[in-house]
Order: C-alpha cells, then sequence, then structure tokens
C-alpha cells in the first residue's frame, strides 16, 4: 500500500508458507514506484500481521542527493536488552545495515539479562528457534517494520570464528558444513533475502551490491564463507608466517574480483563497503611489542595489501567501510602501508559497536591513550553500545556515533558521543 493504514492498496497476492522453509515467506514485488514508501501486511486465516514499512530504490544513475542510514551488528540475547533498536526506529532513515552476529550460536546460561532457550544450536530445529527467540524482541520488531534492511553474517549465525569449512572445534569438515547448511537455510528463512539467495546445502551467495541512484554504491561483502583458516590460532597475537600466506584469503578470489570490478566500474560519488572485521591494522600491545587479530583483515596481510593497494591505484570514488564485529567504535584511516606514516590514505572504517554483546560497556579512558599512540591512524575509540547513524550528501559523508547508557536493564536513553565526517574528494575522517 502506499499509506500505512493500508488503504490505497497498490498490489497484493498469495503466497504458501512451507514447512521446507520454515513457514517463511520471501515476497518479491514487482512493478512498483522508485524511491518511495510503501507499507505491507501478511495475512494467515483470520490473523493479520502489524503493519510493515519498506522503500524502494531511486532509478539507477538518476541524480540523489541523499542518502541515510544506520548500521548494527552483535546482539546478544542474553547479554542486554536491544534498546538501541527501539531508538534507530524513531529515526529519519532509508534503510538499515546488519553487519552479523544476529543470533549468537551459544547455551543458555543462567543468572543473565535474558536467557537462550537449550543447547549450543546445531541442527535446523535450534537455528529456527534461536532466530524465533531473537526476533521475539520488540524493539527489534520496531527496527525491521520501520525500514528495509540490508544484511550479512559474520560468524555467530553459524559458530565462532569459524572459517569456511573450518569449524571453532575443528571438527571434520564433512560434519562442519552440515551444521552450516542448516545455518545458512535458517538465515536464509528469517532474513529479509530475495529467492537468489536461497542456499543449496552448504552454500549460500550473500554478497552483493546495488546503487542508490548517482550517489552511492554499496557493496556488501561476505568475509566468513570463503576465507582461509586463521592464521596462528584465532587470537590477537604475534604475527607469524601465516599472516603474509600469498594465498590467504578473507574474500575468496571470486568475490574479490566481483569488489574490484565493480568499484572500477562504479560511477557513484561514494562506494560503501559493508562488511564484518575490522580493515584498519591495529597492535593491541602497547609499547615496543605489537600484537595483531587473526581472525581480521591483518591476520590476511597479503589480501588486505592487495585490497588497498586497489584503492590506491584505481582510486574508486570516496571508498568507506562499515565493520561491527569487535563490540566498540572506531574511526580509522585505510592505508596500504602503516610502517609509512607519509603514504596515502585510501578510505575511511567506520566500526559500530554492538547492540548488546558484551553487556553495559564503558567509556573508560583506561589503556585507550595508549593503544591510540601506537596507531594514530586510528581517530576514534569507544566501547558503550548502539549503533552507527549515516548521512550522505554530495558534499560529505556523516557518522553518528549513537550510544545508550546502559543494555543490562531496558529503558536506556541514546546520545550523540561524536560524528565523524568524510568530505567528497578527500580520504581521512575528522571529528566534527
Ligand atoms: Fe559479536
Ligand atoms: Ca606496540
Amino acid at each position: 500500500a502506499r499509506d500505512e493504514r493500508m488503504q490505497d492498496v497498490v498490489q497484493s497476492g498469495t503466497t504458501i508458507a512451507t514447512s521446507a522453509l520454515g513457514h517463511s515467506v520471501h515476497v518479491e514485488v514487482q512493478g512498483l514506484e522508485p524511491a518511495r514508501w510503501y507499507w505491507y501486511r501478511f495475512r494467515f486465516s483470520s490473523e493479520v500481521s502489524t503493519v510493515g514499512r519498506t522503500r524502494t530504490l531511486p532509478e539507477q544513475g538518476i541524480r540523489v542527493d541523499r542518502l541515510r542510514f544506520a548500521f548494527a551488528s552483535c546482539q546478544h540475547f542474553e547479554q542486554g536488552y536491544f534498546t538501541a533498536y527501539k531508538h534507530m526506529a524513531e529515526d529519519d532513515l532509508d534503510l538499515v545495515f546488519h553487519l552479523g552476529d544476529y543470533i549468537y550460536e551459544y547455551a543458555g546460561r543462567d543468572g543473565r539479562v535474558r536467557r537462550h532457550v537449550g543447547d549450543e544450536i546445531e541442527v535446523i530445529d535450534d537455528y529456527r528457534n534461536r532466530y524465533a527467540l531473537y526476533r521475539s524482541d520488540l524493539d527489534l520488531q520496531a527496527a525491521h517494520a520501520a525500514f528495509p534492511w540490508v544484511v550479512t553474517w559474520d560468524d555467530h549465525e553459524v559458530d565462532n570464528n569459524y572459517a569456511a569449512d573450518i569449524s571453532e572445534d575443528e571438527l571434520p569438515s564433512e560434519l562442519f558444513l552440515r551444521r552450516r547448511a542448516a545455518a545458512y537455510q535458517a538465515y536464509y528463512e528469517h532474513m529479509p533475502l530475495r529467492r537468489r539467495s536461497l542456499p543449496i546445502g552448504a552454500n549460500l551467495e550473500l554478497y552483493r551490491g546495488f546503487a542508490w541512484g548517482d550517489l552511492a554504491s554499496c557493496f556488501v561483502l561476505d568475509t566468513r564463507q570463503y576465507r582461509t583458516n586463521q592464521p596462528c590460532g584465532d587470537g590477537r597475537v604475534s604475527v607469524c608466517d601465516g599472516t603474509y600466506d600469498p594465498a590467504a584469503t578473507l574474500l575468496g578470489p571470486e568475490q574479490e574480483r566481483w569488489l574490484t570490478t565493480g568499484l572500477d566500474q562504479s560511477e557513484t560519488m561514494w562506494n560503501v563497503i559493508p562488511q564484518q572485521v575490522q580493515m584498519t591494522r591495529v597492535d593491541w600491545t602497547t609499547g615496543d611489542e605489537e600484537s595483531y587479530g587473526m581472525d581480521v583483515w591483518s591476520g590476511y596481510e597479503v589480501a588486505r595489501r592487495r585490497l588497498m593497494e586497489f584503492l590506491a591505484t584505481r582510486r574508486p570514488n570516496n571508498p568507506i567501510v562499515l565493520t561491527g564485529d569487535i563490540h566498540s567504535n572506531w574511526v580509522g584511516d585505510l592505508k596500504v602501508d602503516y610502517q609509512d606514516s607519509d603514504g596515502p590514505i585510501v578510505g575511511t572504517e567506520f566500526i559500530g559497536t554492538s547492540i548488546s554483546s558484551g553487556g553495559d560497556g564503558s567509556n573508560s579512558r583506561d589503556g585507550v591513550d595508549a593503544m591510540l599512540a601506537d596507531n594514530p591512524w586510528v581517530k576514534f575509540f569507544n566501547a558503550q553500545r548502539g549503533y552507527v547513524r549515516c548521512d550522505i550528501n554530495r558534499r560529505e559523508y556523516v557518522s553518528d556515533y549513537r550510544v545508550v547508557d546502559f543494555v543490562t536493564r531496558p529503558g536506556s536513553p541514546i546520545s550523540n558521543l561524536a560524528s565523524f565526517v568524510v568530505e567528497n574528494g578527500r580520504p581521512g575522517a575528522y571529528r566534527r
């Protein structure tokens, strides 16, 4: 319908929810007008759903002056309330990106804010029930009802720190792929994905792109399904030979080619890359010794450099990377070589904190300044909870770091902790 009271209905139809797809439906409506809001609902027997709102894309290539969206990640149900979504639902946005850890696979534990049902999830019914539990959250429902969502996953939709067919516990690959197939299917069923994302066995092609008129192209990445195993263990450790393995990859060759080809052909003013894991290289050990995250881009140094060198030499317009995973807020310069202080900044990474994972979080500065001293390309760090709200126009890209005071009780207010700006044509963010 063109109106939220569902009076001006433009299309209606019938679809079948089968048990094979967990009684989910994926309706693709054709022939809508571009760049406008629509409202929708479902009816089954005498039951009528609440009304949801969504928005169509602007026509390809047409001049567009503005895009507003939020991005979020990491919503551990047991560790806190999803209050940030209640506030997000009241924002004026065109869409929402979710960057992964929509669910967590872990067993229920007592003594937390809320409780997962059952043991660690491994089979299809468990994954379905976990999504149903998370979707029972009214704040999450409100954010889904308010905007179209563009989703991608990280590890916890399947298993902590998995890499392609390698599980956390390094089970035999056939066994883990059976689990991955169940997890991917439940993800497809519960997420707003098109039929082109229907999983085939343990494979689901999730990376995809779209353009917002002539203003922004978005390249949504999947850094889990095709990656090689983490080197030197999965932790934050000193580099080992594996860190420099030329065959190591986070994207896999096909997705990497798709991304670089797409960036090369992109004619939009901004190129936004929503993905999962930290791309800015960060040394976590203060002082002369160094340690790097091995589950993130710094563990795959040759692949990281290859992408940064592509940005430096092919120079697509204004690359902006959006990241989740580490339950903290960051702004960082993307560079080929972080030892070369004169080397060019090739893009900016905005990392958004968790919705609830890790509990209340903190705005403590303990240790932060020492960490920043070893990583001068990091412009901002904070470990409260919330989401990032972005506003793009033809002049600048603004990221607002929205934080809640607490998540272990409901009802926190939200505030704007900081805003960072990237000007069109000038790489590197500064605080406003
Ligand atoms: Fe997480
Ligand atoms: Ca150091």
